[in-house]
């Protein structure tokens, strides 16, 4: 059996990248739509043939109750609403799969994961690198040591953000580049490593005079301390190019450029004084259609998910140290 999703806000990451991506999908498919603009419930609808009857707005949201054909929703609005639907679809009995940043605080975090427990439903975070294939290996590379055990992580994520949008506006973004993109550095970190930092140094480099930058952060770099010893050096940017990750062992590097991209990944490696590209194995299917299908599969054999809430939760614990790190200018500790 597939199970049916919900497809919460129909803007340019839900149209473009995982609507299409069903397609591929063996255990998952588009049941509903919710959205408040009613020219995308018609165009969408049509589209993925998702009748009148199974499209909504964020008035009738929790009509989805009563609609057994939704299993689950897919919660893909700025992420200031992430906690409140999520919320109120784990109310309505269904699975939940929310986008990343999980929500804008901890506080936030935890209360999503109490609404999912409560009502006996899941809870995952869109973190599709997961499910990619380069980012797979590059994790079990690094967690075995092919190029001897891991001392430095260096993490790299930004973009130059066009004005005149939600991104930049606090009340719904939660914060700037390191809600948005730089959450890619922090994540591989503790992907790449299997551990949580226990210590974060920030600092922020934001021109207020720029009008993108009235109330968001543009550049916040950070340090981590991992229990290892590994340290992590990262970079997210709103005003600069980046996407990429290294893994530097005791014996050489893996060198993710770019690392957490929709599609073109590279992988390159040094070990023995060579450098050389190297290949994951194929996957069936692509990250998106992987991220979709590995929800579908615990809702329906009971199967473990590698990103649950918690995963979501133990970034916002770490990405709140980073801000007040940057704001008090000193180190933080992270609390175990
Ligand atoms: P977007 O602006 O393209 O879409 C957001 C949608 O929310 C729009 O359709 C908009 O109409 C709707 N919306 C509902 N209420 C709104 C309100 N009060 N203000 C503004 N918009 C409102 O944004 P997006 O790029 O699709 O991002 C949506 C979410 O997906 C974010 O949490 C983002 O972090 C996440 N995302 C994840 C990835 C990834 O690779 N995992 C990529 C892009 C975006």
């Amino acid at each position: 059996r597939k199970i049916g999703y919900a497809i919460v806000g129909l803007g340019s990451y839900a149209t473009r990248q995982i609507m299409p991506n069903f397609a591929s999908c063996e255990h998952s498919r588009i049941a509903a739509l919710v959205s408040g603009t009613p020219e995308k419930l018609e165009r969408y609808g049509a589209e993925y043939g998702v009748p009148k009857t199974h499209r909504y707005d964020y008035k009738s949201f929790d009509r989805i109750r009563d609609n057994p054909d939704i299993d689950a929703v897919y919660i893909i609005l700025p992420n200031s609403m992430h906690a409140e639907y999520t919320i109120r679809a784990a109310q309505a009995g269904k699975h939940v799969m929310c986008e990343k940043p999980m929500a804008v605080s901890v506080a936030e975090c935890e209360a999503m994961i109490a609404a999912c427990r409560k009502a006996g439903r899941k809870l995952m975070i869109g973190y599709r690198s997961r499910f990619e294939p380069h980012n797979r290996l590059a994790i079990d590379l690094a967690r075995s040591g092919f190029v001897g055990p891991t001392r430095v992580i260096t993490a790299e994520h930004g973009f130059p953000i066009r004005p005149d949008q939600w991104r930049l506006d606090r009340p719904l973004s939660g914060g700037g580049s390191l809600m948005d993109i730089g959450i890619y550095s922090l994540n591989a970190t503790r992907y790449l490593t299997g551990e949580e930092p226990v210590e974060v140094m920030a600092m922020e480099s934001t021109d207020r005079s720029d009008p993108r930058f009235k109330t968001v952060e543009d550049r916040i770099d950070f340090l981590l301390r991992f229990p290892s010893g590994v340290t992590a050096t990262c970079v997210s940017s709103y005003s600069s190019a980046h996407n990429q990750y290294r893994v530097i062992g005791t014996e050489g590097w893996i060198d993710m450029e770019p690392g957490t991209p929709y599609e073109g990944h590279r992988m390159r490696i040094r070990k023995d004084g060579q450098v050389a590209d190297r290949a994951p194995p194929p996957m069936a299917k692509n990250q998106f259609a992987g991220q979709l299908d590995h929800l579908a599969e615990a809702v329906l054999t009971g199967s473990p998910i590698i990103v649950p809430g918690e995963e979501g939760l133990a970034d916002l614990r770490v990405i709140e140290a980073i801000y007040r790190s940057a704001r008090e200018g000193r180190a933080v500790k992270i609390a175990a």
